[in-house]
């Protein structure tokens, strides 16, 4: 049995006050049945890591370089996110495969610089609506998973993966459990064509992911978990819908 994860992905909200709120109310609401995490902005890990010390919640960044070190401005490398204790990095988001442009190569890179660094890449899938309206729904998440995995090689079974049908993020449309179940189920199919491990491989559902819609979405069989936006920015949303999943 795979126990589920939910990871916050508090996108570029926050601030100090709001966030010593937001991690004071998820850490008052313990124990969970599932793992925790939040993915925040880079300048406020300090003080999340501060915050969760001593606790069982985990936190991580929303991005990553493909490189250790070097003349790359604005870059954050996952050595630098491993020394404020990130557990976990969200790479390939929609967001920034749509505003930055990033391949599914690059997301595979920074996926394999985060393993190499000992951080567990949340790796996003998903496609649009135009490519789900023309049938393209498996083709696209096909690629863009495939790109990780030939990259990783042996280490494939070390991610998380996340599938983010990019029509359902931020825009209060949740595709239904049964949507979503499809290509939980065609994903898990392809990890198990290539790793020994997809049995016990975690994959995350997101987009819109709310605590009245979460209990149905996550007893699918192939869904382990969310990667919630919105809703994970306040306290009583996001306990819900970690309670939701254990
Ligand atoms: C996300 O940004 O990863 C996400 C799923 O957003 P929302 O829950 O707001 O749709």
């Amino acid at each position: 049995m795979r126990r589920k994860l939910v990871a916050g992905n508090w996108k570029m909200h926050g601030n100090h006050k709001a966030n010593a709120e937001l991690l004071a109310g998820i850490a008052a609401a313990r124990p969970f049945g599932c793992d925790v995490a939040v993915c925040v902005p880079f300048p406020y890990l300090s003080e999340t890591a501060v915050a969760l010390a001593g606790t069982d919640l985990r936190w991580g960044a929303q991005d990553c370089s493909a490189h250790e070190q070097g003349a790359y401005t604005g870059e954050v490398s996952v050595g630098m996110l491993a020394e404020f204790g990130c557990r976990y990095v969200i790479v390939g988001h929609s967001e920034r495969r749509q505003y930055h442009h990033e391949s599914d190569q690059l997301v595979a890179d920074k996926a394999k610089a985060a393993l190499a660094r000992g951080v567990t890449p949340i790796v996003c899938v998903g496609e649009t609506l135009a490519e789900r309206d023309t049938g393209q729904t498996e083709v696209v998440v096909k690629r863009q998973l495939s790109a990780v995995i030939h990259t990783l090689g042996h280490c494939a079974g070390e991610m998380v993966v996340a599938y983010e049908p990019v029509w359902a993020i931020g825009t209060g449309r949740t595709a239904t459990p049964e949507q979503a179940q499809a290509v939980h189920a065609v994903l898990r199919a392809q990890l198990q064509a290539a790793t020994a491990h997809a049995a016990t491989m975690k994959i995350l559902y997101g987009g819109s992911v709310k605590p009245d819609n979460a209990a149905t979405l996550f007893a699918q069989p192939d869904i382990d978990g969310g990667l919630i936006g919105g809703a994970s920015l306040k306290a009583a949303d996001f306990v819900a819908i970690c309670r939701a999943a254990g």
